[in-house]
């Protein structure tokens, strides 16, 4: 008997730190230098294989960094199950509008919500910015889980999607 397991996983984060390529290099397994920002929120759905018998079913929400949505927010990560929260290697400030969405999380989303902070563009490590000890001790005290990709390479894409899928619960 094979089982499929639907969550609302929801992307958050500064723009530009590359939320929409991650999604589409889980999603379409591609890369583009010259993408267009996101407006509003996209939508899209990946599934995973968890074992042989269980898939899991992500429809992906990738919202709209830029400070003019951000109250469009809350309406995507209102019934989440899962957050992935970007920032960029090569950008300090990325690191901190992530703790922001994180604190915005840890009030007002689901209590139950599965949260990942994700650094993006370790392709780009000559200019890192945020030490990966940095990032995993925050990523500790909150109890969130971390990982470092490159939506370019696709280095850790998969696993960032794997991991959660992993976390999630499912009931029979
Ligand atoms: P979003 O606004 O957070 O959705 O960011 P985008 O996905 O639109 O990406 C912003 C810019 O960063 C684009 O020019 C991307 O091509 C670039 N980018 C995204 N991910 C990576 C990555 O892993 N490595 C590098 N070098 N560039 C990236």
């Amino acid at each position: 008997m094979s089982r499929q397991f639907q969550f609302k996983l929801v992307l958050l984060g500064e723009s530009a730190v590359g939320k929409s390529s991650l999604v589409l290099r889980f999603v379409k397994d591609q890369f583009d230098d010259y993408r267009e920002s996101t407006i509003g929120a996209a939508f899209l759905t990946q599934t995973v294989q968890l074992d042989d018998a269980t898939t899991i079913r992500f429809e992906i929400w990738d919202t709209a960094g830029q400070e003019r949505y951000k109250s469009l927010a809350p309406m995507y990560y209102r019934n989440a199950n899962c957050a992935v929260v970007v920032y960029d290697i090569t950008q300090s400030a990325s690191l901190e509008k992530a703790r922001s969405w994180i604190r915005e999380l840890q009030r007002q989303a689901d209590p139950s919500i599965i949260i990942a902070l994700c650094g993006n563009k370790t392709d780009l490590s000559s200019r890192r910015q945020v030490t990966q000890e940095e990032a995993q001790k925050y990523a500790e005290e909150e109890n969130l889980m971390w990982c470092e990709a490159s939506a370019k390479t696709g280095e850790g894409v998969q696993d960032v999607f794997m991991a959660i899928a992993k976390k999630l619960p499912l009931s029979a």
